[in-house]
């Protein structure tokens, strides 16, 4: 690719990871984790879970927590606050990989622009003389 050419695809990065930039820059309150469902027995034997193995279904939040998974019980339901800022926490999380990649983009695109503007003392010289 040409350095005109590489500067337009740059530029336009740019500007893509400037709009990210203004949409991650102010995150609301975040729950990190995801939510899921899990069915467990309780232990009594006259329960439906060991009768008729019908498992109490809860929810719960996973997180990684330095290096291990941490669970935490939330309930049989998920209040919405909750949920909203789990929700959030994920799509912030997506807009961060993505500016991540526009990151590494640019910076591609700017060692190919330099490389494309490097020019040995020889080839230097010869335009000088
Ligand atoms: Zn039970």
């Amino acid at each position: 690719m040409n350095a005109s050419k590489l500067r337009q695809e740059i530029g336009l990065l740019n500007k893509e990871r400037s709009k990210l930039l203004d949409r991650v820059i102010r995150p609301g309150r975040m729950v990190k984790g995801s939510l899921y469902q899990m069915g467990r027995s309780c232990g009594n034997p006259n329960c439906k879970c060991c009768k008729y193995a019908k498992k109490h279904v809860s929810w719960y939040l996973s997180r990684g927590m330095e290096g291990k998974t941490k669970l935490t019980y939330v309930g049989r339901i998920v209040p919405s606050w909750l949920a909203d800022s789990v929700k959030r926490y994920q799509h912030h999380q997506k807009l961060l990989a993505r500016i991540r990649k526009a990151d590494a983009r640019i910076s591609d695109g700017l060692n190919q622009l330099r490389d494309a503007m490097v020019q040995t003392i020889e080839e230097a010289r010869r335009k000088h003389q």
